[in-house]
């Protein structure tokens, strides 16, 4: 018996249920490497069969076949290099259409090819079936149903295996790109015929180079005769960009979607299945192309309804017990500078921060439903359409949705961009994404200048408005610092279901611990500086005697009370002078709390914060803000909740001691304050600097101090530009 020597790859889309067929053909027979020259991890497996020794190479699993990633470019010139005599491609059939898009590019590569179906139980439950002879017929290969975790199928897929390879030359196939691009790629091959040959199919070589492929184009350089190719690759590109409007990689893409689209239809019989219909139905109306991205603002704003509405009652309760644990420290410390210390820097800093913890619980509750139902998903869909218009990929937009719990994670995130510009691009747009710490300052000013029923409105207005500037400023960014084109990518959707309460809650308390350990470590110490800021140095020097205006009010009144003596009168009269010297005591009482209000604030004024609050404040009145906000800003930029801290504790060492307000109650007073000048302050700290967190993530992932300073720069002054044209607006405007 002869034994023919057979190199089998099997190439798929990540989760496709690759290396568990490769480990159902292989068994214990396998050995794990790096591809030549690359870190990328090559498994190698023995197999016979039928007396055909088979040698199976599990490629890098990817969604596509251009040369945006390491893998995509290993996974492929696998095939061209060391022409496996079958390539075996996997596919979720569950999720059979976003697979069928790399199953179109391998044949495009002109190799013998067979078609796993995989996950055809979990395709069957979702009441999908699939005709593999129709399929057969259209692609002209063969293809196989597998059930991978049951190792089903695995012997009638190496039974056509070798069917494959022993079969006389296959027929090739040419996916037609229309008259247009059919010209160029015509004229373009036969430019390549006449030069030497080379190792790839003239055809698939004649599309990347219309494509712009950079891996291609390095490879064909040293060929003799490629200036002349070039030139007329460039001139058919271009030609291609006036007639079809688009870049060709572009066209391409669409063309290839198109067409996957095609055998979809063509070969998928959707049950009556309710799964399957239902959520269809759902999608088809949640990524509508009109009412997909109304329906997501929709479900936002809803969400910001209900993060303000009924956040409201616990936040009041926590915010009673606060003021209840300041009163008794108030009433039962001897006076001191720890005392002041602990009740105006640490509950007045760290205790307004805490409050808002419902918020921000609800808000992640919100993201957590909509992750796990599965229509974040559809969202990023959404909003892929728009990120694609502005250039930028579609992957971008999920790193970016991190950014609404921290923007920590989302930067990380990015590294999922192959992409460099892309990539670049997004870690500079992703602060713009309102993360959760910046949610007490909106929650906060909300509450305090606008009516409950605007609230969720105002609060919702703001994530948007971020939202819609990362979009324009990576258009911006896209045009100038990046410029490049950008790469199709096939959205996952994963399918609907009902969220778990345990995943739910698990959540809810890593969040609720994470938020509490910020609080009582950097929102502490942070808040403890500010403390000591605003009230050193000690003596300072004031306008006027204070101790001696008070002794005067005291003088005053025993003199005006020595006055009223009351003489043996009638009872009439002795109740009437009770009541003139309640009256004065009353009068003499607001007067020293005056004074009081009036040293503290001078002394404030003159503190260490004080005097650097004033020195910048000239740089932020335009935009209506005065010196207590210009502190705030400043110290915020460690973390955004501290912010709030900051004027906690600014606004409770400013205060009388005798009737400390809430926080919020302390702005509405403030006359510098108003809802303008709120929202204006709500738009700077959604736009400026990102946090010290985040800034030093954007180090670590540009490795660049240039673009880390540019990130701070650049949003700084964006937010400057903003708040001052909604300040100066809102003024001319009469608000
Ligand atoms: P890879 O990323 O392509 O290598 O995918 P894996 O082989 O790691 O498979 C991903 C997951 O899908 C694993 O949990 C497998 O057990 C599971 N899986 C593989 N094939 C099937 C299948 O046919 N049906 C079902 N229901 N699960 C499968
Ligand atoms: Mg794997």
């Amino acid at each position: 018996m002869t034994t023919a020597s057979l190199t089998v790859a099997l190439a798929g889309n990540p989760n496709s249920g690759k290396s568990t067929i490769f480990n159902n053909i292989t068994g214990s027979h396998q050995h794990v490497g790096n591809y030549p020259g690359v870190t990328v991890e090559r498994r190698e497996g023995f197999r016979r069969f039928d007396g055909n020794d088979l040698l199976v190479v599990d490629l890098p699993g990817t969604y596509s076949l251009t040369a945006h990633s390491l893998d995509e470019v290993v996974a492929r010139n696998v095939i061209i290099d060391e022409k496996p005599d079958i390539i075996v491609n996997i596919l979720d059939t569950s999720n059979l259409e976003r697979n069928l898009y790399l199953a179109v590019q391998l044949l495009e590569l002109e190799r013998p090819l067979v078609l796993a179906l995989n996950m055809t139980d979990v395709a069957e439950k979702m009441g999908l079936k699939v005709d593999e002879a129709a399929m057969s017929r259209k692609l002209g290969i063969p293809v196989v149903r597998t059930v991978g975790n049951r190792n089903r199928g695995t012997d009638d897929l190496l039974r056509t295996v070798a069917e494959a390879a022993s079969a006389a030359k296959h027929k090739p196939f040419t996916l037609n790109y229309g008259p247009e691009i059919e010209a160029r790629i015509a004229q373009i091959t036969q430019a390549l015929a006449s030069l030497t040959a080379v190792k790839y199919p003239q055809r698939w070589l004649a599309l990347k180079l219309l494509e712009n492929d950079q891996d291609v184009n390095k490879a064909v350089q040293i060929l003799p005769g490629w200036s002349e190719l070039k030139a007329q690759v460039e001139a058919a590109r271009t030609q291609l960009k006036a007639l079809l409007g688009d870049d060709p990689e572009i066209a391409f893409a669409e063309i290839r979607y198109r067409f996957v689209g095609e055998v979809y239809r063509e070969v998928a019989v959707a049950g009556s299945d309710w799964a399957q219909t239902t959520s269809d139905k759902i999608d088809s109306v949640l990524t509508h192309r009109l009412y997909g991205l109304p329906i997501f603002f929709g479900v936002m704003w809803l969400l910001f309804n209900i993060v303000f509405t009924v956040g409201h009652y616990p936040q009041d309760w926590l915010q009673s017990g606060v003021k209840a644990l300041s009163d008794f420290l108030a009433r039962s410390m001897a006076d001191s500078a720890l005392k002041e210390l602990l009740v105006d820097g640490v509950i007045g800093g760290v205790g307004s921060v805490i409050t808002f913890l419902p918020n921000i619980l609800l808000l992640f509750l919100g993201i957590a439903l909509l992750e796990d139902t599965g229509y974040m998903a559809r969202a990023a869909f959404v909003m892929d359409r728009v990120m694609r218009a502005v250039g930028l990929h579609g992957k971008s937009f999920i790193p970016l949705l991190l950014g609404f719990g921290c923007n920590v994670p989302a930067i990380m995130g990015t590294r999922t961009l192959e992409n460099p510009r892309d990539r670049m691009v997004t870690i500079l747009v992703s602060p713009l994404m309102s993360c959760s710490a910046r949610l007490p300052v909106y929650t906060l000013l909300t509450a305090a200048f606008f009516p409950d029923y605007l609230a969720g409105s105002v609060l919702f207005s703001v994530y948007i408005f971020g939202v819609m500037l990362a979009v324009v400023m990576a258009l911006l960014f896209r045009k100038t610092l990046f410029p490049g084109a950008s790469e199709a990518f096939v959205m996952e959707m994963p399918p609907y279901h009902l969220p778990t309460l345990r995943s739910i809650v698990t959540q809810m308390w890593e969040r609720s611990v994470l938020y509490l350990k910020k609080a009582g470590t950097l929102i502490l110490a942070a808040s403890i500086l500010v403390w000591f800021l605003t009230n050193y140095p000690a003596d300072v020097p004031y306008s006027k005697d204070y101790d001696q205006a008070k002794a005067q009010i005291e003088e005053t009144f025993a003199s005006q009370a020595a006055d009223q003596v009351p003489l043996p009168l009638g009872i009439e009269a002795a109740e009437e002078n009770t009541a003139l010297l309640a009256e004065l005591d009353q009068q003499r009482k607001d007067a020293l709390v005056q004074l009081d209000k009036d040293q503290a604030s001078e002394k404030l004024a003159n503190s260490y914060a004080g005097q650097f609050g004033h020195l910048i404040e000239p740089t932020i009145r335009p935009l209506g803000f005065d010196w207590k906000i210009g502190v705030g800003l400043v110290s915020a930029v460690a973390a955004k909740e501290v912010l709030v801290s900051t004027l906690g504790t600014i606004y409770s060492v400013g205060e009388a001691k005798e009737n400390p307000s809430s926080l919020a109650g302390a702005l509405t007073d403030d006359p510098t304050f108003s809802p303008l000048v709120a929202y204006a302050l709500m738009i700077f700290t959604l736009i400026y600097s990102p946090c010290l967190a985040a800034l030093a993530v954007i180090r670590r992932e540009t490795n660049s101090w240039k673009w880390t300073a540019f990130s701070f720069t650049y949003s700084t002054a964006l937010a400057w530009l903003i708040a001052f044209a909604v300040y100066q607006t809102g003024t001319y405007l009469g608000f």
